[in-house]
């Protein structure tokens, strides 16, 4: 699907990264070190760059501003634990989106194929499945269990934004900033709104969900049934 250059110190978590995305019909070429994964872009040209923060030459946010140099290439940063200050600085310094790990494969899948469709709209990056839910975000249509949801455009939206964060918690706020393009806020009732029509297509109230979890006072996620 992609070809992901794969930027970590770790053999563990290497070893680990290459097994999953290549079950998920991925490419993957790896580095250990900062100043090998420079090259290995410029000679290889991936797709996307998963980017480890904590290597043992170069401070991930030097190397990405060395990368941004050279390439536009979408970059996810790894981040070992939840730096709140260093994630910030990496996403100034040009990153596309990171993951806090440790993380399911699901989830970095999920993120390869929304960057990969921000930064090339037209490249086919396959739909999105969690559960029996099935969403094609270029056909833009969605199906549960075979049978196609009849979705507005903004429920689409919606159900596409949760279903690529498989297990995040989302906020309405930023609900509101991504799928609405309302940054700075608006009626929280939209959210609430467009959940609740969201639910019953699905066949699920928030009393009893099956793929839109609420989390009181944080937000909202989407998870596969059990
Ligand atoms: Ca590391």
């Amino acid at each position: 699907m992609a070809d992901v250059l794969i930027i970590e110190d770790d053999a563990t978590i290497r070893t680990a990264l290459v097994r999953a995305l290549s079950a998920r019909s991925h490419s993957t070429m790896t580095a250990a070190t900062a100043l090998e994964g420079l090259q290995s872009l410029v000679d290889h040209r991936p797709d996307v760059v998963l980017l480890d923060l904590g290597l043992p030459d170069l401070d991930g946010a030097a190397l990405l501003a060395m990368i941004r140099a050279v390439s536009d290439v979408p970059v996810i940063v790894v981040s070992a634990r939840d730096d709140g200050a260093g994630i910030v600085a990496v996403l100034d310094a040009g990153a596309d989106d990171y993951l806090v790990k440790p993380f399911a494969t699901d989830q970095l899948d999920a993120r390869i194929r929304a960057v990969l469709r921000r930064t090339d709209p037209g490249r086919p990056t396959g739909p999105v499945a969690a559960g029996g839910l099935v969403i094609d975000a270029r056909a833009r249509t969605a199906t549960l269990d075979g049978a196609t949801l009849d979705l507005s455009p903004k429920e689409f939206d919606l159900l596409l934004f949760l279903a690529e964060r498989p297990g995040e918690v989302v906020s309405k706020r930023e609900l509101l900033a991504k799928v609405w393009n309302l940054p700075y806020g608006g009626a929280d009732k939209t959210v609430d709104v467009h959940l609740h029509w969201l639910r019953r297509k699905l066949g699920e109230t928030a009393e009893q969900p099956v793929y839109l979890h609420r989390v009181r006072g944080v937000g909202v996620k989407l998870l596969p049934p059990p």
